[in-house]
C-alpha cells in the first residue's frame, strides 16, 4: 500500500494527542511517533524480506524447540493482537536472533549451541520479545526524530519515520545499534517473561557467560556487538533476578 509523508505539524499534532507510550513492567515513559499499525505493518514488510533472502531450517525437532518456546513466551507477553511468528534460520555461522515488531521473530542456527538447552533460548526469545514488547525499535525512531527536530536539521515524513523503523528493524542492518538503556531494558523485561513462561531465569547468568567465553575465539557474535559488555551486563541481570524469580512458578 503507498503510504504519503504526512507534513511534520501533523506529526507532532498525532503526538501530542497520543502522549507517548509507556513500557511494560519497567513504567518507562517513551516519546513515541510511530502508531502500533504502522510498526506492525513494516514488522511484517521486513520480516517476509529476511525470510525470502534467507535459508530455512528443515530440522524438524530444533524448528519444533523454536516454536514452543516462542509460543511459551508469546503467552507470557500478554499480546494476543501481535502476529507472533516463529523461524529457525539455517545460518551455522551466525549468532545472532531478533523479533521485529508485531511480534515475529527468527533465532539463527548459529546462536543453538550457546543456548544449548531450551532454557537457554528462552532467554534469548525473552530478550528479542522484549524489544518488541517495549518498542524499542519505535523508540529509537521518535527520540532520532526529536533531536533531529530541534537541531532543525530536518523535517521527516511520517512514511521515512516507519522505513526507518525497519532499517533499525531489531537488529537487522541497522545503522544505530539500540541503546544500553534499551538493552537493559529488554534483559529485565525478558528475564521476567521467560519466569512467567515457566523457564528459570537464573540461567541468563550462564547464557550469558556462554556468549562471552564464543566472543573469546574469532570474530564477536553481532547479537553480541551493539550489547553492553559482559561482566557488566551480567551484574545488572542478577539485579534484576531477584524480581524475575517472583514470576517463576516451576
Ligand atoms: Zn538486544
Amino acid at each position: 500500500m503507498a503510504r504519503k509523508g504526512l507534513p511534520a505539524a501533523g506529526l507532532a499534532a498525532a503526538l501530542l494527542l497520543s502522549g507517548g507510550a509507556t513500557t511494560p513492567y519497567t513504567h518507562r515513559r517513551q516519546l513515541m511517533v510511530v502508531s502500533e499499525a504502522d510498526e506492525d505493518q513494516m514488522g511484517e514488510q521486513a520480516y517476509q524480506d529476511v525470510l525470502k533472502k534467507s535459508k530455512i531450517s528443515r530440522d524438524a525437532e530444533a524448528t519444533a524447540l523454536v516454536r514452543r518456546v516462542g509460543a511459551r513466551i508469546a503467552k507470557a507477553a500478554e499480546k494476543p493482537e501481535f502476529h507472533w511468528q516463529f523461524t529457525l534460520i539455517d545460518e551455522p555461522k551466525t549468532v545472532n536472533a531478533f523479533c521485529l515488531p508485531g511480534g515475529r521473530v527468527a533465532i539463527y542456527t548459529g546462536i543453538l549451541p550457546i543456548t544449548k538447552d531450551e532454557n537457554g533460548l528462552a532467554v534469548v526469545m525473552g530478550h528479542e520479545v522484549a524489544h518488541a514488547l517495549a518498542r524499542h525499535g519505535a523508540e529509537r525512531i521518535s527520540d532520532d526524530y526529536f533531536a533531529q527536530k530541534a537541531l532543525g536539521v530536518l523535517v521527516q515524513g511520517r512514511s521515512e519515520i516507519t522505513q526507518a523503523v525497519v532499517g533499525q528493524a531489531y537488529g537487522i542492518g541497522l545503522a544505530l545499534p539500540f541503546g544500553r538503556k534499551q538493552e537493559s531494558e529488554a534483559d529485565h523485561i525478558g528475564l521476567i517473561l521467560m519466569a512467567k513462561a515457566g523457564y528459570d531465569p537464573r540461567g541468563a547468568v550462564p547464557f550469558w557467560q556462554r556468549m562471552a567465553d564464543a566472543k573469546g575465539g574469532g570474530s564477536p557474535p553481532v547479537f553480541l556487538s551493539s550489547h553492553p559488555s559482559d561482566k557488566q551486563r551480567i551484574e545488572r541481570i542478577q539485579e534484576q533476578l531477584p524480581e524475575a524469580l517472583a514470576y517463576y512458578k516451576p
